[in-house]
């Protein structure tokens, strides 16, 4: 298998041998997308696998509920691939809140964000951008839906119990300011 040059491996699944796809019978347009960063799922179809930046907020480290809270994520198929718990600095909070400066919460963000610790967490899997927000539910708890983390264990609006970047680009842009790469590991 390994070195023929007509079979790509999928990384994800190393082990899984119906997920060897045959290069040569696939459309030019199919065998560009499906790179380390893409899975394809049981129908065939092309699934991104995608890194999101997740945040334990410190109305949950307060109450000992950071397990329950990865149970979440981790039954939803999301992996940690990289992990700190942290106590931020103001500069800290401004700088990854900077999107909402001049929003009437957002000094009061910075003061929640800042008044305990917090864990920060690279999550990788298929969707994972999407799926995380889906797992997190609502940022208001009252309208977040049974079964979701903001349901579960928010307390309001503002002590909702987790963070979850909102797109590509965001997710991008967040674990760069989290994480230096030598700290995902997988
Ligand atoms: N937030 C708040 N008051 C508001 C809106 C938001 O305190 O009226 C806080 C809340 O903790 C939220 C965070 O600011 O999670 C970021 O707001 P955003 O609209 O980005 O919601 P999210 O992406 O976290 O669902
Ligand atoms: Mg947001």
């Amino acid at each position: 298998m390994r070195g023929d040059p007509d079979r790509l491996r999928l990384p994800y699944f190393p082990d899984h041998a119906a997920l060897f796809v045959e290069a040569r019978a696939l459309p030019l347009s199919c065998a560009v997308a499906i790179s380390p960063r893409n899975s394809v799922d049981d129908q065939g179809t092309i699934v991104a696998i995608e890194r999101t930046l997740s945040i334990i907020k410190p109305d949950a480290t307060e109450r000992n509920i950071v397990g329950l809270i990865i149970v979440r994520l981790e039954s939803a198929g999301l992996q940690v691939i990289a992990q700190k718990r942290v106590r931020w600095k103001k500069k800290d909070a401004k700088k990854f809140y900077d999107v909402h400066k001049g929003q009437p919460f957002y000094k009061d963000l910075v003061n929640f964000m800042t008044s305990g610790p917090i864990v920060l967490q690279v999550l990788e899997g298929e969707n994972a951008i999407l799926r995380n927000r889906e797992v997190m539910g609502a940022t208001n708890p009252v309208d977040a839906l049974p079964g979701t983390i903001r349901k579960d264990f928010g307390v309001n609006l503002q002590r909702n119990s987790v963070h979850g970047s909102d797109s590509e680009k965001t997710a991008k842009r967040e674990i760069a300011l989290c994480f230096k790469k030598s700290e995902i590991v997988g």
